[in-house]
């Protein structure tokens, strides 16, 4: 039933859920009588309110305008109790919804391009012009979004030199890394980003020579790619303390050179040193695709109240269930979409056993 969202629960003089009011499209309330209800509105990812109150500034909104928390509140007004809520689907990083503007305006469709460098171990920093990170493992996607996550503004900037920029418009990004090559002449098809790859053209694109300085170039008026000709210059137009931010590159590339990363431990051979101006950053901010948690659930996907009782008719699957989850999204694909499939298979069992009761 499209356009018609639950609202509120019926519960009876015991606390028994036993149906749900919605709202039709045209204002008007639709009831349900059920003996059961199973709750799975998707988080709030789509909800500004609840997302500030969950994570303060630190939030960038998700990617799920529809999911605004709808069933959590409802689950907590039946008597539920609050678990896991600030919980965030952080994975990968992306542009906000200004700079998606800015950036289509300045450079067009190619100004997705500006996302191939987020695959490589190029230097990150923070506003504060810290490294934060070891940049080997930027492509778990799901520990690095969180960790964007926790910089100021939920922001990290990549460095780039003249250098590597030369040395991919030559030889293309496989000089830098080889990520598809034990896929040559065994092609696989695979899912990622919700996105179908074909590892063929991902070899053909990695081993393809690309100038990256006209992009960067004209992307420098969208507040997402700055330049300079020193790296005090880079950090001053990056509106960045100048101090910190060529410390931190001084600390890269002596870890690069000494092949011993004092702060992170990294592969050093796998790090692209930062030497040659002129240099550029591009700006990302962490990509929450939306929240996993809210409401505390038992093994039969029931709510339960605080004490850990069952609110008899009330189940709760989804990304609205709490305690799957640590702080963050798992680091494999298919995690949230698996507990999603199976908490609602079973609360379908446990709902129709419950009702033949
Ligand atoms: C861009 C993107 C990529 C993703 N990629 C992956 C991936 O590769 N692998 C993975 O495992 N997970 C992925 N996820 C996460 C995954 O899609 C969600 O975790 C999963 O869909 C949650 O399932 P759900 O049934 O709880 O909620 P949803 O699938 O979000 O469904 C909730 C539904 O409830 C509806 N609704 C909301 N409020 C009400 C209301 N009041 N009344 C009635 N209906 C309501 C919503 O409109 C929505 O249709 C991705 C998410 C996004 C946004």
């Amino acid at each position: 039933m499209f356009s018609t969202p639950a609202t509120e629960l019926i519960t009876d003089a015991s606390g028994k859920v036993t149906g749900v009011i919605a709202t039709k499209e045209d204002g008007s309330k639709l009831k349900v009588n059920a003996k059961a209800v199973i709750i799975a509105t998707g988080g709030f990812g789509g909800n500004q309110e609840m997302l500030k109150e969950q994570f303060g500034d630190k939030y960038t909104i998700g990617e799920v305008a529809s999911c605004t928390g709808d069933g959590i509140k409802m689950a907590w007004s039946a008597g539920a109790a609050e678990y896991g809520t600030a919980t965030a689907h952080y994975f990968w990083e992306t542009f906000t919804g200004e700079e998606f503007g800015a950036l289509i305006g300045a450079v067009g469709d190619d100004f997705f391009s500006l996302t191939d460098f987020t695959f490589y171990p190029h230097l990150r920093v923070n506003k504060l012009g810290q490294r934060y990170c070891d940049e080997t493992t930027v492509t778990d996607f799901a520990t690095h979004g969180a960790q964007v996550h926790m910089q100021p503004n939920q922001t990290e900037y990549l460095v780039l030199d003249a250098g590597i920029l030369e040395q991919i418009a030559e030889k293309g990004y496989v000089s830098v890394e080889d990520h598809f090559g034990t896929f040559k002449g065994n092609r696989n098809f695979y899912m990622e980003f919700n996105e179908p790859n074909d590892t063929d053209e991902l070899i053909e694109k990695e081993n393809t020579p690309k100038d990256y300085a006209p992009l960067l170039e004209s992307a420098l008026n969208t507040g997402v790619v700055f330049k300079g000709n020193t790296l005090e210059e880079l950090a001053q137009n990056m509106g960045i303390d100048g101090g910190t931010f060529t410390e931190s590159v001084e600390q890269y590339n002596t870890a690069i050179k000494s092949g011993k990363d004092d702060m992170f431990y990294s592969d050093t051979n796998r790090l692209v040193p930062v030497q040659k101006g002129p240099f550029y950053a591009v700006k990302y901010v962490a990509r929450n695709l939306s929240t996993l948690g809210g409401v505390a659930i038992n093994e039969k996907i029931e709510a339960v109240d605080g004490n850990g009782a069952a609110i008899p008719g009330l189940y709760v699957a989804g990304a609205d269930a709490g305690g799957m989850y640590g702080k963050s999204y798992v680091n494999f694909e298919g995690g949230t979409l698996g507990f999603a499939y199976t908490s609602g298979r079973l609360a379908g069992q446990n709902a129709i056993a419950y009702m033949n009761k």
